[in-house]
């Protein structure tokens, strides 16, 4: 399979495209052709790694990691994506759980594949990768736990010191001896800077092997796909009826995948996006123009996207902004009505749910009575409420319980170094913590 960059006309193998991440021209990997299925092709899967063998095969089919596919989407899909179903009245809607991997946030799927991948790949363990990766919250916490000690892989987390949450700064910081957590004394911009900065440098790239691992990467959007073909395909097998995907949106990473399996034939429905008050891609669905902007805090803060990448790869992908505003559709939320529909979903469906998923729940009630009853429809949620149970707890007036593997990282021991924001204390660090 070939991957072409959005941009220019840079053609490349997905191995190729795995370890670049962006495109040479800037532009983001699509796959030039997608290949089609049948819901028939899936017959034979019955768990969600399966599923993902067969529609990743051909994405696959001259890589050299084609003979460890299997290998590697068991390694990925270890954990449930289940769907569970809401008890409302009348219609049916359900909510699909990215929440059981090791984070509790649905980047654990892409961060893992993207790690059995790279590892494979790439990890030398005489000269080891060292994947850097600047957050602000969540991202780390999922990269950091996906090479977390693999042979030939080492990560550097830099986070701004005192601006995330306990628990992500615990998430952060209680990994293996091949991860090392910088506690940067600055903002998450100047985390960014440093990491560009350090990518930039010639001598430090050689010297570690410098890599990254953003949410742009090809290997993080194809996994992704699976969870809606899979549960897309459970519920088509179950009742005959293609359901429609509700996703809450910031990159619009997580999104894309959905798109992306509907054209590749998957049984998928309608498809809405929920943002936050950063309502660049609701305006644009609207009729408005392009404009990025300056992102604004709000309470589902890993949605804070000001000038989401992947909209790229949906024009590259649909064409004119008319055939996209044809494909989808979406709705902006504010941080008062995601307090309201928090509650409102304790109340109604006993469920606690984190200000992201509460976007997409606010949605669906928002359709139209006929389009909310006469269709199926599948909601994302894409972490745990009680990775923001700071947020969440006195809303509903109740504790959250921990997830195990969440409980699990909270109970381990943390080790961090702090470094001022500039690049000296970033060699530095590096030459002290690893010693090539
Ligand atoms: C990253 C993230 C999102 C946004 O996903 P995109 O792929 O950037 O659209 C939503 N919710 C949670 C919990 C996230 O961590």
């Amino acid at each position: 399979m070939i991957f072409q960059s959005t941009r220019g006309k840079q053609r490349v193998s997905l191995d190729e495209a795995l370890v670049m991440g962006l495109a040479g021209d800037g532009g983001l990997f699509l796959p030039l052709e997608l290949p089609q299925f049948s819901t028939d092709d899936f017959a034979a899967a019955k768990t969600v790694a399966e599923t993902a063998q067969i529609l990743l095969r051909p994405f696959f089919a001259e890589s050299a990691l084609a003979p460890e596919l299997d290998e590697i989407t068991r390694e990925t899909f270890r954990f449930p994506l289940p769907v569970t179903r809401l008890p409302v009245s009348g219609g049916y809607a359900g909510l699909l759980e990215l929440y059981h991997g090791p984070t509790a946030a649905f980047k654990d799927v892409g961060a893992g594949f993207l790690a059995a991948c790279l590892t494979r790949l790439q990890g030398d363990t005489d000269n080891p990768l060292t994947i850097l990766v600047a957050t602000s919250g969540d991202t780390g916490g999922a990269v950091a736990a996906a090479f977390n000690e693999r042979p030939g892989m080492r990560v550097v987390v830099l986070y701004p010191d005192g601006r995330v949450s306990e628990r992500q700064a615990h998430q952060l910081t209680c990994w293996g001896d091949n991860v090392l957590s910088l506690a940067v004394q600055g903002s998450f911009d100047d985390c960014q800077a440093l990491v560009k900065g350090a990518l930039a440098d010639k001598v430090l790239s050689a010297q570690y092997r410098f890599s990254s691992a953003n949410s742009i990467n090809i290997g993080r959007l194809l996994p992704q796909c699976i969870y809606y073909a899979h549960s897309s395909l459970e519920h088509f097998r179950a009742t005959g009826r293609k359901p429609g995907f509700i996703v809450p949106t910031g990159n619009l990473g997580n999104g894309f995948a959905a798109f992306l399996a509907k054209e590749m034939g998957l049984p998928i429905g309608d498809m809405i996006l929920a943002t936050n008050e950063n309502r660049l891609i609701t305006d644009f669905l609207g009729g408005a123009e392009w404009l990025p902007r300056p992102s604004i805090q709000t309470l589902a803060s890993a949605m804070d996207v000001g000038n989401p990448s992947n909209m790229e790869r949906l024009r590259s992908m649909f064409g004119e902004a008319g055939e996209i505003r044809q494909r989808t559709q979406a709705i902006s939320v504010s941080d008062e009505i995601i307090q309201k529909e928090i509650r409102r979903n304790y109340n109604e469906f006993h469920l606690a749910t984190c200000p992201h998923t509460a976007t997409a729940t606010f949605a669906w009630r928002e359709l139209d009575d006929s389009e909310r009853t006469e269709k199926d429809w599948i909601m994302v949620a894409t972490a745990h409420p009680a990775k923001f149970e700071q947020i969440v707890e006195p809303i509903i007036e109740a504790e959250v319980p921990l997830p195990a593997d969440l409980a699990d990282i909270l109970s381990r021991p943390r080790h961090f170094v702090k470094i001022e924001p500039d690049a000296e204390a970033l060699a530095k660090a590096l030459s002290e913590n690893f010693s090539n």
